[in-house]
């Protein structure tokens, strides 16, 4: 088996076990940030929200409709996420994005982990939006943009930094 034949058995066995089990999948009473996205390509609606704790994500919880692979990366994320400083969380976005449009060299260092299940969706087009949904959501959360969007007109990757 080649290495990326490792990444899809296990990329197949990822998505199924996180979208039969999705982490932290719900809402958050008084959750101080909060974003939707939305993929028309797919349909995949999605919502998350957060609470810092100082610096860090202290907890993360998203909820919608979506496909598997979109769920699944949701789910993953907020693992990957909770406990992070934002300026963690924010590297591990442009990570996540620049990985799933195959940009990122995985040979070089970097924070992706177990999130590298993902790589293989640079080659499936019409999948790539689904499972970056959930990170530009979180962007806008971060960044207090009330809804995301994978479409330009309104891409949250452009969002004010820091600017409530
Ligand atoms: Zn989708």
């Amino acid at each position: 088996m080649t290495h990326l034949a490792n990444y899809k058995s296990l990329y197949q066995e990822v998505i199924l076990d996180h979208n039969k089990k999705p982490r932290n999948y719900g809402t958050i009473e008084n959750a101080s940030h909060h974003a939707v996205g939305h993929n028309p390509l797919c349909g995949d609606h999605i919502s998350v929200a957060l609470n810092f704790d100082r610096e860090c994500v202290a907890c993360i919880a998203f909820q919608g409709e979506s496909c598997a692979i979109c769920k699944a990366s949701a789910s993953m994320m907020t693992s990957a996420v909770k406990g992070k400083t934002r300026a963690d969380a924010e590297i591990l976005i442009q990570e996540f994005l620049a990985m799933a449009t195959g940009k990122l060299n995985l040979e070089s260092p970097n924070q992706i982990g177990r999130l590298a299940v993902f790589a293989g969706v640079c080659d499936l087009p019409m999948r790539v939006k689904c499972a970056i949904l959930p990170w530009h959501t979180l962007h806008a959360a971060f960044n207090s943009v009330a809804s995301a969007s994978t479409e330009a007109d309104a891409d949250p990757m452009h969002a004010p930094i820091g600017n409530a």
